[in-house]
C-alpha cells in the first residue's frame, strides 16, 4: 500500500516515522531504491520523502540538481536535522569520502565486469 502525503502537512510526514536511538526518524511508510523513503504524489508518481520534507522545510527542491542528503547515512531517515541540501556532485563527494573512510561501498556490475562508484563515472575495479 502507498502513502499518500501530496497534501501533508511536516507534522503529519514526520508523525509517520518510528525515531530511532541515533534520533533517524525512521520512515514507516513504502521504501525503494535499498531503503529510500518514497511518497506516493497521488497521480501514479512518487518521489523521495526527504525532497518533500526539505520543500516543506522552505528549500526550493524544484532544481532537479539538488539533492536532500543524509547525515545521518540512514536512507530511511527523514529527520530534517539530519539532510542537507547538496548538489549531485556534493553528493557524490560525499559518498566517496565515506567509501574512502570505509564507512560504505556501492558498485554492480556493468557488462560482465564489477564496478564501484566514484565521483565520476563507474570506475571498473583492478585487482
Ligand atoms: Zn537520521
Amino acid at each position: 500500500m502507498k502513502t499518500k502525503f501530496r497534501d501533508a502537512s511536516l507534522e503529519q510526514i514526520l508523525a509517520n516515522t518510528t525515531v530511532n536511538e541515533n534520533g533517524c526518524m525512521v520512515w514507516n511508510g513504502t521504501k525503494k531504491n535499498g531503503g529510500y523513503a518514497i511518497i506516493s504524489l497521488g497521480n501514479g508518481q512518487a518521489t523521495k520523502a526527504t525532497r518533500i520534507v526539505m520543500s516543506l522545510m522552505g528549500y526550493d527542491m524544484t532544481d532537479k540538481k539538488k539533492y536532500a542528503c543524509h547525515k545521518c547515512d540512514n536512507k530511511s531517515c527523514i529527520n530534517p536535522d539530519h539532510l542537507f541540501i547538496g548538489t549531485s556532485s556534493d553528493n557524490q563527494k560525499d559518498h566517496w569520502a565515506k567509501v574512502k573512510a570505509g564507512k560504505t561501498i556501492r558498485g554492480g556490475f556493468r557488462h560482465g565486469v564489477f564496478h564501484i562508484w566514484k565521483p565520476t563515472p563507474w570506475v571498473p575495479v583492478e585487482d
